[in-house]
């Protein structure tokens, strides 16, 4: 039996750079540390920032004193402002390249035009876009939502840092149908386009696939819609304990890939859960490669 680790797989660089910013900051600061949200979505990730003192707070409103954490995905200026009133110390570990999308926005929005984004419209990373375009932007999730669109003279679009390229290109070619000067600005992050290309590369070499990640991860979601329309045994898992005998009957070759906030050892535990169920029933060894 083969298992093929995709390439590219486990944490993106913004998520790497907010959890070390965010154990950086427990290490120096004295008092309450918290991160505004879920740091990354992974409970298993969370439970151990948790244990070490890091807490998670859902609301600018539920914390009056320490140090605020806000994470890679980024937030609205009327956050920013909210927080400042508190009088709270702010860490801001939103990542460079989201905060770069924020930016494009505001100035979208200083120019009077119009601005779709592609997005979830409970992602907070597409909620913290729409807090920069001053009224100017407005979200969708999928082909039908645009269709319902107005014709418009101008008009720009863009899509959350994570979104699924194959989607960005479906409402960008149903836009050109209703706006007669369409500027498009493809903000999905380059780990995101190489994570679903390699992603969906390995779907057409194994037989089985697991996309290991946090359940309310949308971009490990949208690996696992991407993987799903190539290979109908892929199968979604926050955790190694979820790999069943069955899921894996009869299949030689298996693939492992991950979200961008997939810790290393989530896929580590994977490999081993795997190797664990098939080594008694064979004697043949298994082996374990990367992606070439
Ligand atoms: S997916 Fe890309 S844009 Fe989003 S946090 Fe990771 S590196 Fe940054």
């Amino acid at each position: 039996m083969e298992i093929i680790i995709a390439k590219n797989t486990g944490l993106c660089y913004g998520v790497k750079r907010a959890l070390k910013t965010a154990q950086k900051t427990r290490r120096l600061r004295q008092g309450k540390v918290s991160t505004l949200g879920d740091l990354i979505h992974n409970p298993q990730v969370i439970a151990d920032l948790e244990a070490k003192g890091v807490g998670s707070i859902e609301d600018v409103n539920d914390i009056e004193e320490g140090t605020v954490i806000i994470r890679s995905h980024g937030v609205s200026p009327e956050i920013h402002k909210a927080l400042k009133r508190k009088k709270l110390e702010v860490i801001d570990a939103t990542c460079p390249i989201v905060q770069k999308i924020q930016e494009l926005v505001a100035r979208l929005a200083r120019e009077n035009k119009e601005i779709v984004i592609v997005g979830n419209k409970e992602h907070p990373e597409s909620q913290g876009l729409i807090g920069h375009s001053r009224g100017r932007g407005l979200i969708v999730e999928n082909e039908t939502q645009t269709a319902a669109l107005a014709f418009k003279r101008k008009r720009a679009v863009l899509a959350q840092s994570t979104q699924d390229l194959h989607l960005f290109k479906k409402v960008v070619a149903s836009l050109i149908e209703k706006t007669e000067e369409l500027q498009v600005f493809n903000t999905i992050c380059r780990s995101t386009q190489t994570r679903q290309r390699t992603t969906s590369e390995l779907a057409t070499q194994v037989e089985a696939l697991f996309i290991v990640g946090g359940k309310n991860s949308s971009n490990t979601r949208k690996l696992y819609q991407i993987s799903k329309r190539i290979l109908p045994r892929t199968y979604f898992i926050e955790n190694a304990g979820q790999i069943t005998t069955e899921m894996l009957r009869g299949a030689r070759t298996i693939g492992i890939s991950g979200g961008a906030s997939t810790p290393p050892e989530a896929i580590e535990a994977a490999v081993e859960k795997i190797q664990q169920i098939f080594e008694p029933h064979s004697r043949e060894e298994s082996r374990v490669q990367c992606q070439k």
